[in-house]
């Protein structure tokens, strides 16, 4: 442990703080006029500024809104390359398929560990200045058992959330039997170590359900919890799927039949929607909406990855999730904070009450509605992690 005396900080004259306190009678547990004292690495207070304990040192928000820091439950970070030639091709009218992945792929294999390893730093830093302060970082640009084991050790620099996704896309040169042979077996045994969660991409063009469920199976029994990429591009079993194994989250929903919709209410399975990824396809979006009025979890995340959607804003997310998917800006903010903890089952992030670990954004906003309200306007004053600004 770290001898260094635990010193306390109040931030104060904050005009709103949104604490997503689960007791709160708002779904953001917003008080105004505020103040925060963090101890260590942790939130020791909140309440009126008026209210507020002394500290052994003062931080002045001047009149900013502070929320929770992001918690990203969804990327793609460790690549290498980048396919803007196809962005703009599609943009020209070129439909999206699963197989570009490939592409990826080939300048992933290409790259050094140290290549890798400086580019998903650059990405991370750029998600930090956007207020993203817990990531989840996916393999599957490597696929094979050398490539996949090393994403993933190059992930395992930046977080703890990290995920094994050999089940990206069946690589050229092998059938889709061999390789999920492969993937549950010498591949899943390279790459346990160093992941915590195992995913699939269930979609006509990537892993049917009965691949899916043989990799989320092998993973559990390997250790990993199960989240899986489902019902993207078309309608499809994946989302029913994940209800029934139990996972924590599915990612993208943007297809859902009614039975779908209640199995997720049943089920207590998160739906993290990638607005993003709509955006940058020009596919319809996801209805928000209709799954919190039928009780569903939603969490916002980014997706960041170089092909479907290459952001790594979640303010921009919150911004589409608003305009384009019928959430209001508190549900937004809501689902790319603890919505997103609660994708990762994460109870020390996505929240500002005591006990949690002090990740906070200041906004150069009086409101967290500022986010949806000035779309692509950079409104992240400060970012702060583990108690300190960064
Ligand atoms: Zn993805």
């Amino acid at each position: 442990m770290s001898p260094t005396p635990t010193t306390s900080t109040l931030v104060t004259n904050i005009a709103e703080l949104v604490t997503n306190d689960p007791e709160a009678d708002d779904r953001l547990g917003a008080i105004e006029d505020a103040a925060l004292v963090v101890e260590g690495h942790e939130v020791a207070w909140v309440g009126r500024a008026v209210d507020a304990p002394a500290a052994d040192q003062q931080v002045d928000a001047g009149g900013r809104a502070v929320i929770p820091g992001f918690v990203d439950s969804h990327s793609h970070l460790v690549f290498a390359g980048d396919r803007a030639a196809e962005f703009a091709a599609r943009m020209a009218g070129e439909p999206y398929a699963a197989g570009g992945i490939r592409t990826t792929v080939t300048a992933t294999r290409a790259a050094t560990d140290e290549q890798l390893t400086s580019h998903v730093a650059r990405l991370v830093d750029e998600m930090r200045r956007q207020g993203t302060t817990t990531v989840e970082i996916k393999s599957g640009y490597g696929l094979t058992v050398h490539d996949e084991a090393r994403s993933l050790a190059v992930a395992r620099q930046f977080t703890e959330e990290t995920t094994f996704l050999g089940a990206h896309v069946v690589p050229a040169g092998t059938t889709p039997e061999e390789y999920v042979a492969l993937v549950t077996g010498r591949m899943l045994e390279a790459c346990a170590p160093h992941a915590r969660w195992v995913d699939a991409f269930c979609e006509s063009g990537a892993f049917d359900a009965d691949q899916s469920r043989a990799v989320l199976e092998a993973g559990a029994a390997a250790g990993l919890r199960g989240r899986l990429h489902a019902n993207q591009l078309g309608p499809g079993p994946g989302v029913r799927l994940a209800c029934e194994l139990g996972l924590t989250a599915v990612d993208h929903c943007t297809y859902l039949t009614d039975e779908d919709v209640a199995a997720l209410s049943e089920s207590g399975t998160i739906a993290t929607l990638l607005a993003g990824v709509e955006f940058s396809t020009r596919h319809p979006y996801p209805d928000a909406r209709r799954l919190l009025d039928a009780g569903v979890t939603v969490a916002l995340a980014s997706d960041c990855n170089p092909g479907s959607c290459y952001t790594s804003s979640l303010p921009f997310c919150i911004a589409l999730a608003v305009r384009e998917m019928g959430m209001t800006p508190a549900e937004a903010v809501h689902a790319a904070t603890a919505g997103g903890a609660a994708a990762l089952d994460r109870d020390d992030v996505g929240a500002l009450t005591p006990g949690k670990r002090a990740d906070l954004v200041v906004l150069d906003a009086p409101t967290h509605v500022h986010l949806a309200y000035r779309p692509g306007v950079p409104l992240v004053s400060s970012t702060w992690v583990a108690g300190r600004p960064v």
